[in-house]
């Protein structure tokens, strides 16, 4: 009996033992179980806030002795609901990136691109759908697209077979569209630039209404967000663009075209508009120079004609000297075998009556030997004349069309030496000017002046009022200061707001009263804008030609001067020291 219950009782600890084991194991388990899900908790953290609180508050649980597995079952509960909400969230994400990349997609295909191009297009569209849903997908998906649209545009823009519009870059389709606008800023400029607005009475300030209807906020370059600094150099671009067309000299076709793409560019550009715009400066300038190329080489070939018709004539009338020549000659020979006949039968004559006869038949033949002769000549001679006349008609026809070449090629010359804004010598007459002034004032060493004169605070006359603002204002002031200067001196425009004036057999103090006197009448010029007074001033910098002065140094002093006067509180005048 006794060992019957030793027996059970030793089963019983063996399994007591056994279940203890299991138990210690099972717990080393369930600790090893908790923290792996604290390592993987952690590791799930970042995807998103909600989701993170959850899984902070399981570890918690479960770094506590006392967690129960309610609590447990409610976090677990709480945190599927988030992970579902957040699996629904990544959906509508990864919808939204397929479409916006399908879009895209959408808006290249639509370019002029070649069939090849589209058919990559076309397959990166078709497996989006199944690469965009996992996010890990999206950073490989997108260097394909740049990848795609880098050589769409590489296409676009190298394209040279006439199969780009080259009227609108593609850049500027996709990014800019700011045409309608423009137009109607531009029809209301041009009305009032023409017409000062009716409140001003007074004509002479009419002259000064700088009314364009441009307002600060239409002229500047607002290129959005994506422009790179571009503004900074717009509106010299801008500027620069507009008197390079002024200067081209173009056919009558083409001069909407380039009125169209002036007010465009007085506009204001963007980055995007700029690559556009160069070529369609550039197409005008082909076109310019293609003009003049054209009617040069069709003077030219008429030219070459003409020479060779007058070449003809050379030889015809050297063919024409040795018929004449032919004709003396036959002509004398005639003359003398009929005297010769003659003499001899006089020598050898016996009776009158004979003698009369053969005398008779030598001058009978002599005659028509005249006759011949002097047909010959007139035919000869009226052949001549009318070649002389067909000559001369030529010749005045080549005149009348090299006085033409001549009269256009002066106003090529004009025009290369006139800045066409203000209708002032422009700074390469100046250098030409200066020269000569130079060299009249080494020789003779009368005084000569140079004055260096900037409008002040020009910038901010074209910030708040527009481009064309700016240029009328430059327009009138350049015709003030010519106005005020005698006809002895000279004024150009040097660039932007700046003019040069050269004053001969004037000292430096004269000078600077002069244009002190301009100065002052230029800061009471009665400008207005929208009936508002607007006073522009000018500063001016003033150098005498001294000792062993160069027009570099005396210009490079005029400057500092102007800097000075700059300095020290603009609108006025400053000698250069020497
Ligand atoms: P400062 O008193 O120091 O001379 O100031 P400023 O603003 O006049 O000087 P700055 O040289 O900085 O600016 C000149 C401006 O003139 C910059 C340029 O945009 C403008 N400008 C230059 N040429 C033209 C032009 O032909 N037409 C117009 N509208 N603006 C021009
Ligand atoms: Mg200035
Ligand atoms: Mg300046």
């Amino acid at each position: 009996m006794a060992s019957e219950n030793d027996r059970w009782k030793k089963k019983y600890f063996d399994k007591l033992d056994e279940f203890e084991q299991v138990e210690s194991g099972l717990k080393e388990r369930i600790h090893v179980l908790e923290r792996i899900v604290v390592r993987v908790s952690l590791a799930a953290e970042g995807v998103d806030k909600d989701l993170d609180r959850e899984l902070e508050a399981l570890r918690n649980i479960l770094r506590r002795e006392n967690g129960s597995s309610r609590e447990l079952n409610q976090q677990l509960d709480s945190i599927e609901k988030k992970v579902l909400a957040l699996d629904q969230h990544k959906q509508a994400i990864s919808g939204g990136v397929l479409e916006a990349l399908g879009e895209l997609i959408e808006q290249l295909s639509q370019q002029n691109i070649s069939r090849e191009a589209r058919k990559q297009l076309k397959k990166y569209g078709k497996q989006l759908k199944n690469r965009v849903e996992d996010l890990r997908h999206y950073p490989q998906l997108l260097k394909e697209f740049s990848q795609l649209q880098a050589a769409v545009l590489q296409e676009l823009f190298s394209d040279s077979d006439g199969r780009k519009d080259k009227k609108e870059g593609f850049l500027s389709r996709l990014f800019a569209n700011r045409e309608g606008g423009e137009s109607v800023v531009q029809e209301e400029l041009e009305e009032d630039i023409e017409a000062p607005p009716p409140q001003s009475q007074d004509a002479e300030e009419s002259r000064y209404a700088l009314e364009v209807g441009q307002d600060a906020a239409a002229s500047t370059l607002d290129g959005g967000n994506f422009e790179p600094g571009f503004s900074a150099i717009a509106d010299h671009v801008c500027i620069s663009l507009n008197h390079l067309i002024d200067q081209l000299v173009l056919p009558p076709n083409m001069l909407g075209d380039s009125e169209k793409l002036k007010n465009k560019i007085s506009g204001g550009l963007n980055w995007y508009e700029l690559a556009p715009t160069l070529d369609d400066v550039a197409a005008l300038a082909i076109a310019a120079v293609g003009r003049g190329q054209r009617e040069f080489e069709s003077f030219l070939k008429a030219l070459d004609e003409r020479l060779a018709s007058i070449q003809n004539f050379l030889q015809g009338s050297q063919a024409n000297v040795q018929e004449s020549r032919d004709n003396n000659a036959e002509l004398e020979k005639s003359v003398r075998e009929q005297v010769t006949s003659m003499q001899e039968n006089v020598r050898g004559a016996t009776d009158i009556d004979s003698l009369k006869c053969s005398v008779q038949h030598n001058l009978d033949t002599l005659i028509s030997s005249i006759d011949r002769f002097m047909h010959k000549e007139a035919d000869r001679e009226a052949r001549l004349s009318e070649e002389v006349e067909l000559l001369h008609h030529r010749l005045r026809e080549l005149e009348s069309e090299s006085g033409e070449v001549r009269e256009r090629l002066e106003i090529e010359r004009a025009r290369a030496l006139t800045d066409a804004l203000t209708a002032l010598p422009n700074r390469e007459a100046y250098e030409n000017r200066v020269r000569d002034e130079f060299e009249r004032w080494r020789r003779y060493g009368n005084p000569l002046t140079l004055v260096v004169a900037d409008i002040d605070r020009f910038k901010e006359v074209n910030d708040k009022f527009g481009h064309l603002a700016g240029d009328k204002v430059i327009q009138l002031i350049g015709k003030e200061v010519s106005r005020r200067i005698r006809k002895t001196d000279f004024i150009a425009r040097y660039g932007g707001e700046e003019f040069v004036v050269l004053l001969p057999e004037t000292p430096a103090s004269i000078a600077a009263e002069v244009m002190d006197k301009t100065r002052e009448m230029i800061s009471r010029l009665p400008f207005h804008f929208r009936n508002e007074k607007v006073r522009i001033t000018m500063s001016f910098g003033v150098c005498e030609f001294h000792g062993d002065a160069t027009v570099q140094g005396v210009f490079e002093k005029a400057d500092q001067a102007l800097y000075k006067a700059k300095r020290s509180g603009r609108n006025q005048v400053q000698i250069a020291g020497v």
